[in-house]
């Protein structure tokens, strides 16, 4: 049955397109400008031009089943048959995009990040009554198409353990249902589907297990141990290669260990924080470890040497070693060659996909080259211990002292009404910044726009009778890019596109050097945006941990240290905008959550230090000054204490999708607090009452001098018709409730 792996590998490749043609195929064919045929044939060249390209690099293991027209778990699901019946379409396309996007009248399924990354899966639904049922068409489908241009692939699928612990229960679920109950039953679907892909000939089969590098419990490893006892224990079955990534394994490694599965994937990159023999991997004797030494969450070149000693050391102790990448390459972009407005001795600094790849494939030469027992003194460089700069916060007065002082000093009336900041992106600005960078406009003809764009923004928000204005965010592509493009120390890419999820990309500014600000960034656009009104208006930042998260950051500095640098130019942005006349200064933290580490045991550091950088970065601001922050996210209750630590006056949340659970959790939050009112993730228009209504309910948990009335988030992705049509009513319906407190 088992052929030995092959030497080189990586497990898992982009797909979205070295130009994103499949995020343009799915855009046409949703907007009904193209048809099916023409999706399935960009789709059928992206995997064939990968597939061709690897092996053109001279990688021996070529993953397949690692395309997706929107989302691998979403797949899994399609695969396992668990498909919800309110999604059910006669079209198998359909009810694919409907589960992702939505259908009329139907929410899509809930979408949610991949463990600590900025890409996000859908979250299958599952309940004690789910059908499960194969349909191997897929990964079948993707192992024929490259044996026909002559390539044999290993499918990847996610795991059936990761796949449920990532599931939620039905909403009709019983208490106390978890999807993970469902075990056995979605291990048959497993199991039939690879004798599917061994009647198929298929030699290697991946099976992704990433939760298992998170805290689990031992009933969870009972469960890993059932699955993969009763997967090796097959008659027919390829050999099985079970991948761990994103971290360590931990007390999941002797479970691995122990079952009959013939390799492992180690991430070696995250996973060996303390030193490669801190871990057991003796334990993996008589399987083939594969060790992830190239990373794919970062955007560096390896090591080789580290590297090697690594494979070596690894070889050693366990005994047969193929080379791979940390985790999948999705996370990184393709191919840094093409990015040549980057600084020459910068370029040479960075590997994207194809580069990871070629490093992968001299690696394996190189071990395959070191007779054994060679092992070159390459012992681990010592840590140098850090020192951090000393930053000391003056501290602002407590929070009761300075809401008495704003409320004094702003006189805003109760239940303010404002905006997290961004009004619709007009094309006209979308094509001016183009032009702008093409040089086919001037400097002075683009900011003319940008001018004139604040001026409508603040004059319909003065008809529309909110209380805090905003500038409307009209010079920015991004909100990360945008500061990266104003700071020393980041580069940006031209075509470093990384999927973020279904057909939308980012483009991650690469952070490489000590980080400064050489000189204000936004103070003139709120400057500017300050005198068309008596109304204040908000100063707009994203802060230093979100400006990092939404990076490729360098790994020579301590990830705190660089946040620090970040919070330095933003702390430094706040005075002067201060200085200029700005009295409310929003700083946005949406990725606080998302940097959370994966193991319990390391999440308070790291609060702890993310909340100290967000401090540092507002509280050189004077009492008067109101600091508001910006979460998205509504299941807050998790990182309460730490939202409540980051001293902010007032926090926006989204909570129009899920208010009972966010409004039960934070109603007693201690400070001014806006739950959102208006879901800007969807085109409809909520009507006055139903805004009344929400109000009137955040209203039993949070007193009134305390409540805040604003949508979910930015309003960039909607248009201004959208936006008039729903301010005007939030407006309305909170001058209706002043009324009656
Ligand atoms: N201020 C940003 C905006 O309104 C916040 C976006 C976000 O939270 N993702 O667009
Ligand atoms: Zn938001």
């Amino acid at each position: 049955m088992t052929s030995s792996f092959p030497a080189s590998t990586v497990l898992g490749y982009p797909r979205i397109g070295p130009d994103r043609e499949l995020k343009r195929a799915l855009e046409s064919y949703w907007e009904g400008r193209s048809s099916r045929t023409d999706l399935e044939e960009t789709a059928r060249r992206v995997r064939e031009d990968t597939w061709r390209r690897l092996a053109a690099l001279g990688l021996e293991g070529l993953p397949s089943n690692t395309f997706s027209y929107y989302d691998q778990v979403l797949d899994t699901a399609v695969l396992l048959g668990a498909v919800p019946g309110r999604y059910r379409h006669d079209d198998d396309l359909a009810t694919y995009f409907a589960m992702a996007r939505g259908a009329e009248g139907i929410a899509p399924l809930r979408m949610t990040k991949w463990f600590d990354t900025n890409y996000h899966y859908i979250v299958p639904e599952i309940g004690p009554d789910t059908v499960f049922s194969l349909d191997a068409a897929k990964p079948l489908g993707e192992v024929r198409e490259a044996r026909a241009l002559g390539l044999e692939t290993r499918p990847v699928l996610v795991g059936p353990v990761t796949f449920l612990l990532l599931s939620q229960a039905a909403p009709d679920s019983p208490d106390g249902f978890a999807p993970l109950d469902r075990l056995d039953d979605v291990v048959e679907v497993y199991a039939r589907l690879l004798a599917e892909l061994a009647a198929e000939g298929v030699g290697w089969v991946q099976l992704d297990e990433p939760a298992l590098v998170a805290d689990r419990t031992t009933a969870e490893l009972a469960a890993v141990e059932a699955a993969y006892d009763r997967l090796g224990r097959l008659d027919h079955r390829p050999a099985l290669l079970v991948a761990s990534y994103f971290g360590d394994l931990g007390d999941a490694l002797p479970v691995l260990a122990g079952a009959p599965v013939e390799a492992v994937a180690l991430d070696l990159v995250r996973g060996a924080a303390q030193g490669v023999e801190t871990l057991d991997v003796e334990a993996l004797r008589g399987k083939t470890v594969v060790a992830g030494v190239v990373s794919g969450r970062d955007v560096w070149r390896t090591d080789r040497d580290r590297a090697l000693a690594t494979l070596l050391a690894v070889r050693e102790r366990a005994g047969r070693v193929a080379v791979s990448t940390s985790c999948s390459l999705l996370h990184v972009p393709y191919d840094v060659e093409r990015e040549t407005g980057l600084d020459l001795a910068l370029r040479e600094r960075l590997a994207f996909a194809e580069q990871k790849v070629a490093e992968v494939v001299d690696l394996a030469a190189r071990l395959a080259a070191t007779p054994a027992r060679d092992l070159p003194g390459q012992p681990a460089a010592p840590e140098r211990p850090h020192v951090f700069p000393a930053r000391t916060e003056q501290g602002r007065a407590p929070y009761p002292i300075r809401a008495a002082v704003q409320a004094e000093h702003l006189k805003l009336p109760l239940l303010p009404v404002t905006t997290i900041g961004s009004f619709p992106q007009t094309g006209e600005l979308r094509r001016a910044r183009a032009a702008l960078a093409a040089g086919q406009i001037g400097e002075a003809a683009y900011e003319s726009m940008v001018r004139a764009e604040i001026e409508q923004v603040i004059a319909l928000q003065e008809r529309l009778g909110l209380d805090v204005l905003v500038h409307g965010e009209p010079e920015r592509n991004d909100m990360v890019q945008y500061f990266a493009e104003h700071l020393d120390g980041f580069a940006v890419t031209r075509h470093g596109w990384v999927q973020s999820y279904g057909s939308r990309c980012t483009r991650p500014p690469i952070l490489y050097g000590d980080v400064r600000r050489p000189e204000p960034i936004t103070v003139r656009w709120a400057r500017y945006a300050q005198s068309l009104t008596s109304k204040p208006v908000k100063g707009m930042l994203t802060g230093p941990v979100t400006i990092v998260a939404w990076s490729f950051v360098r790994d020579d500095l301590p990830l705190r240290e660089v946040v620090f640098q970040v919070a330095d130019a933003v702390r430094e942005e706040v005075g002067d905008l201060e200085e200029a006349g700005i009295r409310v200064i929003q700083v946005d933290e949406p990725a606080l959550r998302e940097l959370v580490p994966l193991r319990r045991a390391e999440q308070a550091a790291y609060l702890e230090w993310a909340v100290a950088a967000y401090r540092w970065a507002t509280s050189g601001a004077s009492e008067h000054t109101q600091i508001h922050t910006h979460l998205c996210y509504s299941d807050a209750d998790e990182i309460l204490a730490a939202i409540d630590a980051l001293d902010a006056d007032v926090t926006s949340i989204e909570s129009a999708r899920s208010r009972g659970r966010m409004l039960g959790a934070v109603g007693a939050f201690p400070r001014g607090l806006g739950p959102g009112v208006y879901d800007i993730h969807s085109p409809r228009v909520p009507g006055a009452d139903e805004v009344e209504h929400l109000l009137a309910e955040a209203l039993r948990s949070v007193p009134a001098e305390r409540l805040w009335v604003n949508p979910d988030c930015g309003l960039k992705t909607r248009t201004y018709e959208q936006v008039e049509a729903a301010l005007a009513n939030v407006v309305e319906a909170a001058a209706r409730l002043r009324e009656r407190l």
